[in-house]
């Protein structure tokens, strides 16, 4: 699944390859990729028709591409992929929506294996679709404010990786930077909130921060090989994560087998002497 990183990934592609471009026609191939776009399938072709992009935004996994005043949404789901491409190579089984321009330069593919990922046109959403104006803003964004979550998170008595993945408090943290961003602050996956000082949540966000920019800087990351960035080159990479996925294994900071724990239906990585956990209260 990609995670914000990837998605970034993917908007800084779009605003590369498909912005101040005019949209020619939509060639629907799958129409469940349009089943968030209520109106159906033909209503969604007919308004993008003629329509010029203006801009490729994100808000934690979607990515608006504005068209006038409304805007063209997207979401990668599990396994979906923005490629842009000579518009006559062949089109393969996966790809669900097709966007031709009027400069019959590279088209624009949605394609999807497991068709959990979508398309919409948001009426009136160009600076940001009402669909996702819930989804707080995420840690790559100037409108992040980190003094506001700190305090939102210090009168939580849930457990702070389950503060980082809530979305309406911060977006785009998923389980592998959660992992790694606390092991970085020395901090438990349990820690409550409410225990912590603003000082240990700054410096969290700080670790969240850091390991977005160098997934960035690396192409992004992700264990899912399906993942395609925007031009079709594979995104994965080994990164050395330093406790996702490395169960049993020395802690790279101190050499303590790294330990797996169940974590909502998931699992939470950490080093039980960096990450000392919380004692229980009484
Ligand atoms: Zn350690």
């Amino acid at each position: 699944m990609p995670e914000l990183p990837e998605v970034e990934i993917v908007r800084r592609g779009l605003e590369r390859h498909v912005v101040g471009r005019t949209i020619d026609s939509v060639q629907m191939l799958h129409p469940r990729a349009l089943r968030r776009h209520v109106a159906g399938p033909d209503d969604f072709a007919a308004a993008v028709r003629g329509r010029k992009i203006t801009g490729a935004l994100r808000r934690g996994k979607y990515l608006w591409l504005p068209v006038g005043d409304d805007a063209v949404l997207a979401h990668l789901g599990m396994s979906g992929q923005l490629l842009v491409g000579d518009p006559s190579r062949p089109l393969s089984s996966h790809v669900r929506v097709r966007l031709t321009f009027t400069d019959s330069g590279p088209d624009l593919r949605f394609s999807d294996q497991r068709t959990f990922g979508h398309l919409s046109l948001a009426v009136g959403g160009s600076a940001l679709p009402a669909a996702i104006a819930h989804i707080a803003p995420d840690p790559l964004e100037p409108a992040f404010d980190l003094a506001a979550v700190t305090a939102r998170i210090r009168g939580r008595q849930s457990g702070i990786k389950r503060a980082l993945l809530d979305q309406s408090l911060v977006s785009g943290i998923g389980n592998i930077y959660a992992d790694e961003a606390l092991w970085r602050a020395g901090l438990h996956w349990a820690r409550e909130g409410q225990q912590l000082r603003k000082v240990q949540i700054s410096q969290l966000f700080g670790a969240v921060q850091e390991v977005f920019a160098e997934s960035l800087s690396a192409g992004g990351t992700t264990f899912d090989s399906l993942y395609v960035n925007v031009n079709g080159q594979s995104g994965y990479f080994e990164r050395s994560l330093n406790v996702y996925g490395r169960a049993g294994q020395p802690c790279r900071r101190c050499g303590t087998a790294v330990r797996r724990d169940p974590f909502m239906n998931r699992s939470a990585f950490s080093c039980p002497k960096c990450q000392p956990r919380p004692r229980t209260r009484p």
